[in-house]
């Protein structure tokens, strides 16, 4: 009989990120499928009575807590100790968690010491035949295949934006606390503090509805003979400002930096979408200056309507891979929408 656990991290403030609800519907899916399973839900950090509370409603039957003071930060000794003993509590078979950059690290290690099997970049959880199925894609994105193991446990990290979040209700929920030897572990590794970008310096923002995607076009000569990068950079920070839509860019655009020409100084290949680069999930997506070659558009393999301007009619991206092609100057097309947008910020 499979027991499923929900384990997810609190956030600093002790609630709940969406990407641990979103973990936490696929759990619920997984649960409703496999007749006779159980479902129960692990949470670390400083205090994660809050968090438990936010989510009571959910047919989740128990809750577990791996709590101090020492939770609270991401540090791998002191997570991957209280993620061992929450599983070893729960009595897990499948460990469904939200693939966060704090789980990514410490999960497949958890997976080792308990002598179980993990998978990453998982984006859909069913069941065949009674048995536990996980889908995740290869190849950049292009080939979609469905896993099933025997081995337990069996840890599925939940891409986030993969699922939809689950909207169960608050309530009080009754968390058994499970204990972790936290100073014996974090003795060797000191967390001395976090260090940011600042926040308008943060171009990539996951959960923006929008991915705005900038091409090499953007610094390449224009009708006049000119380039024009000071006022194109303008543009796209003030459209960014405007719609808090998250940055991508062509792998020519950022390659531009590294060989010495004018490029937007707000962009590194962090930016970068594609074959080579990230493949980001958003609802809309538009890309300006891009020519849309398939090593380019196969980042777009999860935006769910795509629009593009460019001003060549017969580039990739006219030949069928955006649902709506604008064929204009984007210099002139984004510096009206933004000036529509400030004169009425809601139309965003
Ligand atoms: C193995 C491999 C892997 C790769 N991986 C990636 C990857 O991961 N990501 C990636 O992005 N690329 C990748 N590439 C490169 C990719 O094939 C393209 O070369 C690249 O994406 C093109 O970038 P671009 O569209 O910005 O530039 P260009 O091809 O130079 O296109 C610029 C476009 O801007 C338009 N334009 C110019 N001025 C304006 C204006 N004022 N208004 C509107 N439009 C204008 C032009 O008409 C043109 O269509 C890879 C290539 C290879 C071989």
């Amino acid at each position: 009989m499979e027991t499923i656990l929900l384990l997810a991290h609190v956030e600093p403030g002790g609630s709940l990120a969406t990407s641990a609800r979103e973990a936490l519907h696929a759990a619920r899916e997984l649960n409703k499928a496999i007749a006779g399973s159980s479902l129960f839900v692990g949470l670390v950090g400083e205090s994660i009575q809050a968090a438990a509370d936010s989510i009571a409603a959910c047919p989740a039957t128990k809750y577990f807590g791996a709590v101090g003071a020492e939770l609270g930060q991401s540090r791998y000794a002191t997570d991957a100790a209280a993620a061992a003993a929450l599983c070893k509590a729960a009595g897990a078979t499948l460990v469904v968690a939200p693939a966060t950059s704090r789980w990514n690290r410490v999960l497949p290690g958890v997976a080792q010491r308990l002598g179980g099997r993990v998978d990453a970049h998982v984006t859909g959880l069913a069941c065949a035949e009674g048995a536990p199925t996980a889908s995740r894609w290869y190849y950049r994105q292009r080939i979609e295949t469905t896993l099933a193991r025997t081995q337990r446990p069996w840890f599925l990290l939940i891409d986030p934006g993969s699922q939809t979040a689950c909207e169960c209700g608050a309530g009080a929920a009754a968390v058994e606390l499970v204990p972790v030897n936290l100073a014996e572990v974090s003795r060797r590794t000191q967390v001395l503090g976090l260090r940011e970008p600042k926040a308008d310096a943060q171009t990539i923002r996951p959960d923006a509805p929008l991915l705005f995607v900038t091409g090499a076009g953007w610094t390449k000569k224009q009708a006049d003979c000119q380039t024009h990068v000071p006022e194109a950079a303008r543009l796209i920070l003030d459209f960014l400002k405007l719609t808090r839509a998250s940055l991508g860019s062509s792998k020519s655009l950022v390659d531009l930096g590294s060989e010495g020409q004018a490029v937007l100084p707000f962009l590194s290949h962090l930016n970068q979408i594609g074959q080579t680069g990230a493949t980001p999930r958003h609802a809309k997506g538009l890309s300006t200056c891009c020519h849309g070659e398939e090593p380019h558009t196969v980042g777009w393999r999860f935006i769910g309507e795509r629009r593009a301007i460019s001003l060549d009619p017969n580039c990739g991206w006219a030949r069928g891979k955006a649902d709506v092609l604008y064929v204009a100057d984007a210099f002139a097309v984004i510096s009206k929408v933004n000036e529509l947008l400030a004169a009425n910020p809601s139309g965003t």
